[in-house]
Parts: C-alpha cells; structure tokens; sequence
C-alpha cells in the first residue's frame, strides 16, 4: 500500500494518503522511491498558485530516485536503480512524491554508479539543470577563468551553479537577496557577492560590461539588467522565471555587444544529453554535496516547504524522503 501525497481542487488541497498498488497509473516500470526534492515548479503545484496541475487527483513531484520493482520494459530490470526528471511527471503525469510509482521506461535514466539515490536528488532537476546550464555556455565558447554571474544563487539551480562554475575556475558573482547568505555563497565558490537591489530595477538597454557569462534562474527586470551588462560577444543561459516571466530589454545588447542569450530546458532534453549531463554529474567532487545545504522532511511536510520555496525563504536543496 504505497503512501503518495495527493492533490486535490478542493480543501484540504494536499494530504498523504495510502492507495492499492492497483490505484497507480498503468505504465511499464514500476519504482520504489527512495528520494525525491522539491523544485520550485513543485512549489507552485503543491500550493495551486501556479497553473502546473490541471487533472485531479494527482501526485506531484517532477524528479525522484529510486529502485525498479518490477519492469515490463526490456531496458530496466527489477533492482536497478534509476532517476527520473521532467518528461511531464508532476505536471501532467503522477510523480516522485510517493512511496512507489509506475512510469514509462523512456523516461528514465540509469543512476550512475557513483551516485546514490539520496546524492542523484541532492542534485535533482536543479543540479541537472545546472550542468546543462554550464554545457551551454561551455559550448557557446565561455572560457575557464572568465567572470560568471548566477542569479538566484542561493536556490537549487543558482546554488548547484555557483559551485559546478567555482569547481570549473570560473569566477563566479552571485547575485542574492538574502543578505544573511553571503558566507554561504563564498563557502560555495562564489568570489563576489551582488545584492539582488542592484539588478530588479529598470535598466538603460546597455551598461558597463561587467560579466562574459550568466546564469539567470530569475526572469524579469534582473534578466534585463544582466543582458544589459555583459562584456562584448558574452554569453547569458536564460533558466527560470523566478522573478517573473517577461523580458523587459531592447535588441541592445544582441545587436551591439553580440551578447548571446541560451535557453534551457531540463524537461524535453534528449535522452543522450541527459545521460551525458548525469556523467559530468557523478564525476562532481564530494566535497559539492557536503557544502549543498538541504533540508530532509516527509510527505506531510512538503505543502509548508512549497510555501516557504515562493516565499524565497529556502536556500538550497529540500529533499522528500518518503518513508
Ligand atoms: P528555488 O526557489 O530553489 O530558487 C529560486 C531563487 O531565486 C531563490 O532562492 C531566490 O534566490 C531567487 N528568487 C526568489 N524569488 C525571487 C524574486 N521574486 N525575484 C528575484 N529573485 C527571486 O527554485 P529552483 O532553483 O528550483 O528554480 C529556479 C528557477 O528555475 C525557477 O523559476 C524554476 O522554475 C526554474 N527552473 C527551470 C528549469 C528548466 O528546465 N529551465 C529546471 C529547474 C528550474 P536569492 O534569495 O539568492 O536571490
């Protein structure tokens, strides 16, 4: 009897609930989670303040770790362990936050040996995210020792990319507006602190040039500042829309500066690149996962967490354990 936390159009909106192994959808592999975490897109399912889910009832959570149970695909056999990010699953397709849950083998990847269920969530969509936010630039042609600005950096993606970019000897500037975190941020890697005040405001369409690449989980106004400022021909990996969802720039800085803007997505990324990212990804130093700080609760507390996450209250990583 897999207990899953369960969401629904009405009050109360989440409880953890107990279902039959029957009452889970149909698909060809079955996994017993050990981790899952939560992201900020769990954050706006769980509290309903963002358009994510749309059939009820369902399970939220977009990522999780796990162990296959049985498996009716010839790709995965029962004992494997395997993770498992975007495709939908928390959005449209019932997700990690459960004990055990049945999905389509595609979707999966093999955990790397190296990582353990607990660390492959410790990184999670934002670590993921993070490496193919780095993958980007790196193949745009942004070189070691340049100076790397990442917004929102005391979240899951901002805080993994501080420190994959320190590790890679890229200067990095993160920007934060929790004043109390620039300690952390250093532990991290990051050699320059940039109050959050100094980019959420309207900005001329170019200024002085002061980064050669970005990172930006936020959106908004700080996207266009941080457009605005990059040196000749730099290079800005557009991630999350954590300070809203428009762009408010001019073609200044593409059309003068050559500046470069990257999107990326965790959720669609092909199979190879995923597993390609997943490599780099187990090949992380250990001391990254001791400095991440996290925070480990249950089902029943994931509705508080999510609250806290858009309040901009969480730093870090807030792993789901299940059991
Ligand atoms: P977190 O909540 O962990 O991190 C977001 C951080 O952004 C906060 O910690 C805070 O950092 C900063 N922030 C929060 N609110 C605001 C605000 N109003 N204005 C400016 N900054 C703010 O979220 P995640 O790391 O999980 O996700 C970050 C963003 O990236 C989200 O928008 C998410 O949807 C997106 N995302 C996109 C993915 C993709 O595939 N493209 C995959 C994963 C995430 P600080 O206090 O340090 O400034």
């Amino acid at each position: 009897m897999p207990r899953v936390l369960m969401l629904r159009d009405q009050e109360p909106r989440s409880q953890v609930e107990e279902l039959g192994v029957d009452q889970l959808p149909d698909r060809s592999v079955s996994v017993d989670i050990d981790y899952s975490d939560l992201n900020y897109k769990d954050a706006l399912a769980v509290t309903g303040k963002g358009k994510i889910v749309r059939d009820y009832p369902f399970v939220p959570g977009i990522d999780f770790a796990g162990t296959v149970r049985e498996s009716h695909s010839d790709r995965y056999a029962p004992g494997d362990k395997v993770i498992l990010t975007g495709w939908g699953v928390g959005e449209r397709h019932w997700g990690g936050f459960a004990e055990t849950m049945n999905v389509d083998a595609e979707w999966l990847v093999p955990c790397p040996e190296a990582l353990s269920p607990r660390d492959s969530m410790l990184l999670g969509t934002a670590g993921l995210t993070a490496m193919l936010s780095v993958i980007r630039l790196e193949q745009a042609g942004l070189a070691a020792g340049s100076k790397v600005l990442v917004t929102g950096a005391t979240g899951g993606v901002g805080s993994w990319a501080v420190q994959m970019l320190a590790q890679l000897d890229y200067e990095v500037h993160a920007v934060t507006g929790k004043a109390d975190q620039h300690a952390w941020l250093k532990e991290l890697g990051a050699s320059e602190i940039v109050d959050r005040s100094e980019l959420d405001g309207d900005t001329r369409p170019l200024e002085k040039g002061l980064w050669d690449g970005a990172v930006d989980t936020v959106g908004g106004k700080v996207l266009a500042s941080v457009l605005a400022r990059m040196t000749y021909q730099g290079r800005v990996a557009a991630v999350g829309l954590a300070g809203g969802t428009d762009l408010p720039t001019t073609v200044m800085p593409f059309i003068l500066r050559g500046v470069a803007l990257l999107g990326v997505d965790s959720v669609m990324v092909p199979f190879e690149q995923r597993q390609a990212a997943w490599q780099r990804l187990a090949a992380l130093p250990r001391d990254l996962f001791t400095r991440m700080h996290v925070e480990e609760v249950g089902l029943g507390q994931a509705a508080t967490q999510a609250e806290a996450m858009l309040k901009g209250k969480t730093r870090g990583r807030v792993l789901i354990n299940p059991h």
